[in-house]
């Protein structure tokens, strides 16, 4: 035992290297443990440096919601601009099949100014369509946003001169149907295209109440030759013919034979037909489609009852037709209670956003909605 260990001897003796040693052993590293950043005791404004770093963390996580709300209400807003045609929607022709009326037969003579047009579909306007391959009288028509569209037709022009001359004065793209064979016909239909309107023939068509249909009037009775050359004849009286609509009817339009004659002759001459839908049993707008014939359906008669207010009870369900649906279709007639009214009340159509269009135009319209005539 009294042998030390030289080591441990000279510790005992000089002790004073071995706990500075030890010191700096441990002490060094407590020291730079304790004031590392992390371990550092924290100072006031530390957390507002967190936070203020933890602040542009969130945003990369609210600007992608806030640029997609901005970027949807965008397109939101944008999208009525962008597709007007979207908005518009039309009456389908189909609409006005009889064939898909399920009237009693005893309701379906509405006779001339009685009928109305069935509750229609609604179809949404689309592009147009280049499927019908059909010669269109205005195929490059292109309706404007927020605008509203009617034709309107005066019809039974030819045998009263002065009413006549009146009503083909009047402002704006109404179109003219004009009788054939009659006393003032030709010159009314000079008249008119003239002053830059459409003219129409005015079929006198056989009804079922026995009225007078006056020259060049078509019946059941005649054989298809007679029938071709009567209705040729009333053609070639009339100039500046774009197209057809049927005076009276009610009787001959619900036919289909004579109705494929009808549209037969229109072929050959590129003429559009116009079904004045005296009786819900017609099938001429039938008839036309299936021959390929530009044709639409009038949806309102203005003038059943000739007064100021119901004349203008029926303009403004033609209005209302006309927005609801984006265009509708009337016939009136020279009488002095339509004139009066017509004179007055078309040049305001304009600040209503209401355009009126000649029959071509909306004949063309409607087939660009519905990829159909
Ligand atoms: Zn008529």
């Amino acid at each position: 035992m009294s042998q030390r260990d030289p080591l441990l001897e000279a510790i005992a003796r000089y002790p004073a290297p071995l706990i500075m040693t030890v010191v700096g052993l441990v002490g060094m590293p407590l020291t730079l443990w304790l004031f590392t950043p992390e371990r550092a005791p924290a100072r006031p404004e530390t957390p507002v440096a967190i936070s203020a770093t933890a602040a542009p963390a969130a945003t990369p996580t609210g600007t992608p919601v806030a640029a997609i709300a901005a970027a949807t209400q965008d397109i939101a807003l944008a999208l009525p601009e962008q597709s007007p045609a979207d908005a518009l929607t039309v009456d389908t022709p189909a609409s006005a099949d009889p064939a898909t009326s399920t009237e009693p037969a005893a309701a379906k003579l509405l006779e001339d100014a009685a009928a109305t047009v069935p509750a229609s579909t609604t179809v949404t306007l689309s592009a147009p369509s280049s499927a019908n391959s059909a010669p269109s009288p205005a195929q490059s028509f292109v309706p404007a946003q927020g605008t509203h569209y009617i034709a309107l037709i005066i019809d039974d022009i030819g045998y009263v001169d002065d009413l006549g001359a009146r009503a083909v004065a009047l402002p704006d793209d109404v179109t003219f149907a004009v009788l054939p064979h009659t006393p003032h016909g030709v010159a009314l239909a000079q008249a008119a295209h003239d002053n830059g309107k459409e003219v129409m023939l005015h079929a006198p068509m056989s009804n079922l109440g026995a009225m007078p249909l006056g020259p060049g009037g078509l019946t059941p009775q005649l054989t298809r030759q007679e029938f071709v050359q009567t209705l040729t004849a009333a053609l070639d009286a009339v100039p500046h013919l774009q197209g057809l609509n049927n005076h009276m009817g009610s009787e001959l339009t619900a036919l289909e034979e004579p109705m494929r004659w009808v549209m037969e002759t229109l072929q050959g001459r590129r003429l559009y037909f116009v079904d004045s839908y005296t009786t819900a049993s017609s099938v001429a707008g039938r008839i036309a489609r299936e021959q390929n014939i530009p044709t639409l359906t009038r949806n309102v008669f203005l003038d059943n009852v000739q007064t100021a207010e119901d004349i203008d009870r029926e303009f403004q369900r033609l209005l209302s037709l006309a927005r609801e649906k984006g265009f509708a279709t009337g016939i009136g007639h020279p009488y002095a209670a339509t004139l009066d009214y017509l004179e007055k009340t078309l040049p305001t159509l304009a600040a209503l956003n209401i355009e009126l269009i000649p029959v071509s135009q909306m004949i063309a319209l409607q087939q660009q909605a519905t990829g159909a005539w």
